[in-house]
């Protein structure tokens, strides 16, 4: 179903496709259809639904991914006529997260994100049984499994939510102690893949894992760098951010991001050499204007130019004051983006001081 300003189904589909792979998967092949409307029932016509079918039995598929968000009924009904695991986007990009938390608040946000998406999701029947009987005295050895179930998911939220509001006021501590210390902070914001994690390597020396994989980076790292001027910085790498990114996540990475809402610049990390480099940086955008983090100052930073022989475009990206092109790889240009900060930073602490009297 194509919506204005989406991005083309090929490029979302292999966009899709490397998701998967990055997941763990081995990609058989894609199918899509245009329809002006989604089925209700089964998301696609039922037609397609036979020829799926077909192909999942002669490739030996396991598992069919949509790629964008299924009703819990849809994914219900799409399983029992595929006779094979349904999932969608959301589900994988979840996944993705939860094999790639560390830090024990990641870790609680990706279940929380989880355990949200499948509440709906958990079993067929039951939901109008379970709002009839919500009180007292439904409890116990009559309660269905799935009742058991459910409430079981409704306290361990509530649990989680405790325990990451609990985290939250302890990162905020630490945080005001880091303003009072009015060591200026830089966050690297950008689509996954765009170079962040080397970036924030070449900048400050230390060794964050750099993979070519969607998603390497999940829980913010913060690096105390020094400016060839000397003026000390905090550069704080933050997670990828995509596409259709399931608004679970969205919520739950909220406190995460604080990092970028209080940052005093943002570095833009954009992997130049990718064909859709201009509609990653919209979604980039996208969830900056959802944080409330859109007016900040921002360096806009092409990545990965080793990558590009097309000295024009190259020359194009140059030509804006606040934007500079770079390869973290190879090192070029890091001096000048050192300098283009240090210039940044200068010029916001002379507007603080006006505006503080
Ligand atoms: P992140 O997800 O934004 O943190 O991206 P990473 O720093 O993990 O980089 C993603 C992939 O791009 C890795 O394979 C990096 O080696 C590669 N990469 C990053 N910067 C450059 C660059 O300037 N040039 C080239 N050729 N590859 C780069």
């Amino acid at each position: 179903i194509e919506r204005q300003g989406e991005w083309d189904v090929n490029d979302s589909l292999s966009e899709l496709a490397q998701l998967a792979e990055t997941a763990g998967a081995e990609v058989s092949g894609s199918v899509w259809q245009k329809r002006s409307r989604a089925d209700a029932a089964l998301y696609i016509g039922r037609g397609k639904v036979q020829e799926i079918s077909l192909i999942r039995q002669e490739l030996g598929v396991n598992v069919i991914i949509f790629d964008d968000e299924l009703s819990p009924a849809q994914q219900r009904n799409l399983e029992q006529a595929l006779g094979v695991k349904v999932i969608d986007r959301s589900a994988l990009i979840l996944d993705i997260f939860a094999q790639r938390a560390h830090s024990h608040e990641g870790k609680l946000q990706v279940e929380l994100a989880q355990l949200k998406y499948n509440l709906p999701r958990l079993g067929g029947q039951g939901l109008v049984l379970s709002r009839l009987g919500g009180g007292i005295g439904t409890r116990g050895p009559g309660e269905t499994k799935l009742e058991v179930d459910r409430r079981r998911i409704r306290t361990r939220i509530s649990d989680i939510e405790k325990a990451i509001e609990n985290l939250k006021s302890h990162r905020s501590l630490h945080r005001e102690r880091r303003q009072a210390s009015e060591i200026p902070t830089i966050a690297l914001v950008g689509y996954t893949n765009a170079g962040k994690s080397s970036l924030l390597n070449k900048l400050t020396a230390a060794e964050v894992l750099a993979e070519d994989k969607l998603f390497a980076t999940l829980d913010p790292t913060t690096r105390r760098s020094k400016l060839p001027g000397g003026q000390e910085i905090l550069l704080t790498d933050t997670v990828g951010f995509i596409q259709k990114l399931p608004h679970q996540l969205i919520a739950a990475f909220r406190g995460t991001l604080e990092e970028v809402v209080q940052a005093d610049l943002l570095l833009h990390v954009i992997d130049a050499s990718h064909p859709q480099f201009e509609k990653q940086s919209i979604a980039v955008y996208q969830v900056l204007k959802e944080l409330g983090a859109d007016t900040k100052p921002v360096i806009t930073v092409f990545n990965k130019i080793d990558k590009i022989d097309n000295e024009y475009v190259i020359e194009r990206m140059l030509r804006r004051t606040d934007s500079i092109a770079v390869s973290a790889v190879a090192g070029t240009h890091i001096d000048k983006l050192l300098a283009m900060i240090e210039g940044s930073i200068k010029a916001t602490s002379i507007d603080a001081r006006l505006i503080i009297p």
